[in-house]
This record gives C-alpha cells, structure tokens and sequence, in this order.
C-alpha cells in the first residue's frame, strides 16, 4: 500500500466507522451465529497474490460483521462494558501509526513520562494517597497476578524468584466467594496452589465478612501457614459489592499480609466524590488496580495499576541482560521492570486524549448520567410486582429477576429466568447476562456504555418485560 492508498483507504475507514456508530443500533446486539460459522467460511489457506484493499474491506463487512458482538452499542447491557470513545479511538489510530515499543524510557521517553503523568492523574482523581506510583497493565488479571508475586517475592526475601519453593513456603491467599475468578488463576500461575486461596463467605451484600477472615488467618498460622496476601474487591464482578476496605486493611497489618485491592470494574466511580465513603481505608493497601478499559471510555487494554512500595515491585521483576542496559544516569522509568511482559505497547496517549478531550467533570458528568439512569430503572424494577432486585445497587449494576406469581421454586425460578434472558438476547435489541447469588440465577443490567441513554435503558425494560410476559402466559397454558 502506498501513501497515497494509504490516505484514500484511512478516510474510507473512517467513514466507514462514523457510518457504523451511526447506525450500530441496527446490528444485533449479540452476535447470532452458531460456532464455527465464520471459520468455515474462510479459505483454508492464505492468499498468495495480494489482495486489494477494497475487496479486503468488502469481506470484512460481509463475513466478519455478522460474527461480530456490538459493544459499543448503547443497548449493550451485558458483562462490564469495554467501553470506547472517539478520542480513545483516535489515539489508537496515533499509537498504530508510531507502532512503538515501550519496553524502556530510551525506546520512548515521551511513552514513559507520559504514563508517569497519566498514573499520577488517576491516581490522584481516584484518592490514592500520592505516595502510590502507578503503572499501565494490560489487564486487572495480570496485575492481580504482578500483585501477588510481589507479595511472594517480599515475603520470601526475594528467594523464589532466585531458588524456587522450598518446604517452609506455605503461604495462603484469602478472597471472598464473590471475588473475580482472575485471583484462582493468579495464585496458580504463582505456585501457590489454587487449594491455598481460601474463599471467605460474605454477608448479605455479598461483601467479605472480616470477622471470618480473621478466624481463617489465626487458624492458618497456627497450622503453619504464612498468610500472604488478601485480595478485597472494590466492586464484585457479579453484583459490585464492596468488601470491607477499612477493616480489611487493618488486618493486613495486624498480621503484617500484603493487601491488594481489585477495584477493576467500579474503581472509576472512585474519582465521585460521592463514593468517598468506599475509599474509607484504601490507604492500607499495598497495591490497586482498576481498568480504565471498562468505564472509563479508554480503548482496551488499559489497567491502571498502584503499588505503595514501588521498589519491592521492581524488585520482582527487574532483569537486566547486556543487551538492554542503557546508559541514562538520571533516575527514569523502565516499565519493563514493573511486570510480566518486556514488549509493551504505548496506552497512556489514549489516557491522555481521554481525560483531556472530556476533562475531569465530562468524566464524572458521564457517571453520574449511568448511576442516575440505573436509579430510574432500579424504581421500575422495584415497583414491579413480578419482578426483584437482589443485591444492593450501588453503582450502575441491577441484579434482578423475573419472579411471576405462583413460582416461588427455585430451581423454577433459575429455569424461567435462563429462559428470559436467552429470549431476550436472541432478539438482537439488547444484550444482558447473567449471574448466580446465593444459587439464584439474575440477570445483570449494566447501565454504563459510552453511547447509552434513557431511551435505551428504557427499550430494554419494555422488551424484557413483554418477552417475561408472553414467557409467564405460555407456562400458564402449558
Ligand atoms: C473485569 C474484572 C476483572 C478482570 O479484568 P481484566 O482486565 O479483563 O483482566 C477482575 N476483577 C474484577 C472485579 C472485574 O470486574
């Protein structure tokens, strides 16, 4: 492609996707294809002549967007949103067009400070004490995995890394039932074994008992286990609970654990100061994540990442070959020794176009908007008598259900509710998923997609009760 293809080919895609967002409601939500439809419509083996770019475009549509699942359609209610925007976009378009490489300051300085600044930004939006340093991850995944290796190797005196296991490292991890299935896979990943991640119960809204936590790490110790980490959420994944961050972190340091805080999904309400209330504690922690990627309108991946103490971070991580010594004497930041990957791609341009093109009240005026939206959808629900809400609804997620008069089973319950939301996403106007609380199958209503609106919010009521209500009179006559 020449730079004069290259021209003509951009502004078709950009037309191409301000077409797109302009008529993206008219695409099903949810993808409706069966496994396998879209493999088995592709050639088996790779061109050897060069195709052109209009026929390359033409496929796209024709055989890639009917597989596709829209979320960045404002009728998207399902998982957490991975919301984008158009700034993120176009600073996405910048980053693939520099094609960097931010392994090290020396491969861009400019990628490295400005990460620098852009964590500073967030972390002091978010009311983390400026002692925390930050850092880009991929995903909240990997850096609850970073997380507990640090914890691993501080705890060790920096020994695994260099000896591997031995028999007096029996350490234990410690999360909620309701905590994010990313920790089981973190703790594996570390050698500590998913049978020493102990699931602590929760109370009535669905938040971490501390009391039992404790109980837990007192009867490990006495059995000769080295509790090292607690994970709290800050926002469950399946309902958004908060865990009790005060009282957690006071134990941490009674027992001297390292304490990480995964606050993925609802860790962007934190820059409102109206949740000041869940930051009650968040100063204890050693570290904390959350995803711009997810609320934030900023391009996946983006995962915020803070650590307390960043030497112990870059302790566990630092290798320094030959080949990759660089002769700066002045301190600066080389990202590459503050997690897994050496390979990182330049995410803070996408940060910095984001916070700057909607500025820090666009970002709060666009979450009060979802919160308030979930408020008026939450009353509906609640004034339904067919119908309940069953976890607290404390940012913009509404774990609810379908509960007609007569089915108080709840094995039934489960059986008509699973029936409703495939009913519903197989309709293509909306998307939801689902949960279980307490063995109780919900539907989730997450009400936070860049583009969505009442009307939208609105639609997905009305469509959800008249599938519920055509469901309710077919069982009735069956
Ligand atoms: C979404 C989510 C994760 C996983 O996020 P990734 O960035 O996809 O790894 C972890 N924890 C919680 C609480 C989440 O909501």
């Amino acid at each position: 492609m020449t730079t004069e293809e290259f021209k003509i080919n951009g502004y078709k895609i950009v037309d191409w996707l301000c077409n797109y967002f302009n008529e993206i409601e008219k695409y099903p939500v949810k993808s409706q294809l069966k496994p396998g439809e879209i493999f088995n419509r592709l050639p088996d083996t790779p061109p050897n002549s060069r195709d052109n770019f209009f026929d390359i475009l033409k496929d796209f549509e024709n055989q890639i967007m009917d597989g596709i699942t829209h979320w960045q359609s404002p009728n998207f209610f399902a998982f957490f949103p991975a919301n984008n925007s158009f700034p993120s976009i176009l600073a996405e378009f910048l980053t693939a067009g520099l094609g960097l490489q931010c392994m090290m300051w020396v491969t861009s300085p400019a990628a490295a400070e400005l990460e620098e600044k852009m964590m500073n930004w967030l972390r002091d939006s978010i009311g983390l004490p400026s002692s925390f340093s930050g850092v880009i991850q991929d995903t909240a995944s990997t850096a609850t995995l970073v997380s507990i290796l640090t914890a691993r190797e501080k705890f060790s005196d920096y020994e695994i890394n260099q000896k591997g296991f031995s028999e007096k490292n029996k350490f234990r991890v410690y999360c909620s039932t309701e905590a994010h299935s990313s920790i089981e896979k973190a703790v594996k990943i570390a050698g500590i074994g998913a049978s020493n991640l102990i699931k602590i119960d929760v109370d009535d809204k669905f938040a971490l008992k501390p009391e039992l936590l404790r109980d837990s790490i007192i009867k490990d110790i006495s059995e000769g286990y080295r509790p090292l980490c607690i994970v709290a959420a800050l926002g469950t994944t399946g309902s958004t609970a908060v865990d009790p961050i005060y009282e957690i972190g006071k134990i941490c340091r009674q027992f001297n654990i390292w304490f990480h805080i995964d606050a993925a999904y609802a860790g962007s309400a934190l820059i409102l100061d109206e949740f000041n209330h869940f930051k009650n504690g968040i100063e204890f922690c050693d570290s904390f994540v959350f995803n711009p990627h997810k609320w934030l309108m900023t391009n996946f991946d983006c995962s915020a990442y803070f650590v307390q103490n960043k030497e112990a971070l870059i302790s566990t991580f630092e290798i320094l070959p030959e080949y990759l010594k660089t002769p700066e004497v002045t301190h600066v930041n080389n990202y590459r020794d503050w997690g897994i990957q050496l390979g990182r791609r330049f995410r803070a341009l996408k940060l910095w176009f984001v916070i700057r093109s909607y500025g820090l009240d666009g970002l709060k005026s666009k979450l009060r908007e979802d919160i308030a939206l979930t408020k008026y959808i939450q009353e509906k629900i609640e004034n339904d008598e067919e119908f309940e809400i069953l976890a607290p609804v404390d940012f913009n997620v509404i774990c609810f259900r379908f509960k007609p008069k007569g089915i108080g089973n709840i094995n039934e319950l489960n059986q008509i509710n699973e029936e409703l939301l495939n009913l519903v996403n197989s309709t293509g106007k909306a998307f939801f998923t689902h949960t279980k609380l307490n063995g109780s199958y919900v539907i989730r209503f997450v009400i936070g997609q860049t583009n969505v609106k009442k009307e939208n919010v609105e639609k997905a009521w009305k469509l959800i009760k008249s599938i519920a209500s055509e469901l309710k009179i077919n069982k009735e006559y069956k």
